[in-house]
């Protein structure tokens, strides 16, 4: 990469600068409904397509899910209606900030050394612009496409989506009709392999419920306090680790990230995979999530009152599955984990969804590796992500998605964990240039 490239035609300055307006909009999404207010992301993003829909080139329409909550379709027509229909499936909202762990403006879109900073900068505003960029340049390219190019710029992605892709495929399926896709979750690199995700986990949340007996604090002779029940499930649920189910995506993630032969050989036995875990460094988090189902205690409540004992108590846990676990293995498992206290434990039914995933064995997904040779001179490793994104709305209506995105090297997986939702968030301008350049060979592949 030259500096002329960075700056120069045919590089990625329109999405630099388009980056950097998206940033100071600061379209924050805290959960609340009246948050994230996308519509501001939408109104960067029309103008800077002013010029191709002004021409007639590219159909838009503006989908508010609630005020301000909008998302923006972008289409440029092509000319075969047997050809695929690519979505470029980017988000507009941020998480939020804590301005103390800062050290430049998390809103300024500061271009500082050569790198974007900024809320957003890596997750995911970088790619929604640069699929901006290529949406445009296809527009007004002297010949239209064969297939349908979609951009899909949408809200609420940070807080679950009901406001933003589940709203528009609920409410809008013809607008939002594509049928591949590229999105968020790609790009880091593993070993010399540049990592695509292909599948996400799911999530199976639950509420265990224990009972004790009620009474007055002051005399609690012949009581039994619920919370102590709570310790003992506790203490339970820190013991005992839900064991390794591999499959072919963990055989993968092992053959592009571990070098050491011995190691790598422990890493694919599901029995001594565990205790290798430690010798992974900051890979082992990840290594631990996708390898097997989790289990994460997060609320915890039990007592009103200080001077009540309280007769029961709950314990909500953050579970994650893996593609195939049914709700009946879930709770299997947490009377697995609960041994001898299940009998005395309720186990009720939070919100989920089942894990996800895309063949790796697509045309799109072909064009993505093709792509990453010719422009980063790296093989392609699908791999599961342990979060969600908007992809898995697409997957679960048949539609293949991948992650997207090509991070310059020294990228990790780790580095790019620690980035998205982190402190002092902000992205090389080279890995935007890989990325379009990416980006621009697989929809030229594709639908060109
Ligand atoms: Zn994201």
């Amino acid at each position: 990469m030259t500096e002329e490239r960075i700056d120069g035609s045919g590089g990625a300055g329109e999405a630099i600068e388009l980056l950097r307006e998206l940033i100071r909009e600061g379209c924050v999404n805290d959960g609340t409904p009246s948050s994230g207010q996308e519509i501001r992301n939408v109104r960067v993003l029309q103008r800077f397509l002013a010029d191709a829909i002004a021409l007639g080139r590219i159909e838009t329409q503006v989908l508010e899910s609630a005020p301000g909550r909008a998302s923006l379709v972008a289409r440029v027509r092509g000319t075969d209606p047997d050809a695929p229909a690519l979505g470029l499936l980017g988000h507009l909202d941020v998480v939020p900030v804590d301005p103390d762990g800062w050290t430049r403006n998390p809103f300024g879109g500061e271009l500082i050394d050569g790198e974007v900073w900024g809320r957003g900068a890596v997750d995911m505003l970088y790619l929604t612009a640069a699929f901006a960029c290529v949406l445009r340049e296809v527009a007004l390219a002297p010949r239209p496409p064969r297939g349908d190019l979609v951009l899909l710029a949408v809200a609420d992605e940070e807080a679950g989506s009901d406001l933003g892709m589940h709203w528009l495929v609920r409410e809008h399926p013809e607008a939002v009709r594509v049928t591949e896709a590229l999105s968020e979750s790609g790009g880091m690199r593993m070993g010399r392999h540049v990592a695509i995700e292909v599948a996400e986990k799911g999530s199976a949340g639950r509420r265990l419920v224990v009972r004790g007996k009620p009474g007055h604090a002051s005399i609690p002779f012949g009581a039994t306090s619920a919370a102590y029940r709570m310790g003992e499930v506790l203490q339970r649920l820190e013991a005992v680790m839900p064991a390794a189910q591999l499959g072919e995506l963990w055989n993968a993630f092992v053959d592009a990230r571990i070098d050491d032969s011995e190691l790598a050989e422990r890493l694919r036995d599901p029995v001594r995979l565990d205790a290798a875990l430690p010798q992974l460094g900051g890979i082992a988090g990840y290594a631990h999530a996708v390898s097997r189902i989790t289990i994460s205690p997060t609320v915890v409540r039990a007592g009103a009152a200080h001077n009540v004992i309280p007769g029961s108590a709950s314990i909500d846990l953050d579970i994650r599955t893996l593609p195939g676990t049914s709700d009946e293995e879930v709770d299997e498992l947490i009377a697995a984990v609960l041994g001898p206290l299940a009998d005395e434990v309720e186990i009720r039914r939070l919100r989920g969804w089942a894990a996800t995933g895309s063949r790796s064995d697509t045309p799109l997904f072909a064009a993505i590796k093709r792509a990453i040779a010719e422009v980063a001179d790296a093989p392609t490793v699908p791999i599961m992500a342990a979060g969600g994104s908007d992809a898995r709305v697409l997957r679960e209506l048949g539609i293949p998605a991948y992650g997207f995105g090509l991070l310059a090297p020294g990228w990790s997986y780790e580095r790019y964990r620690e980035g998205v939702h982190g402190n002092d968030e902000r992205i090389d301008l080279t890995s935007i240039e890989l990325s379009m350049a990416a980006l621009r060979s697989i929809v030229s592949e594709r639908i060109g």
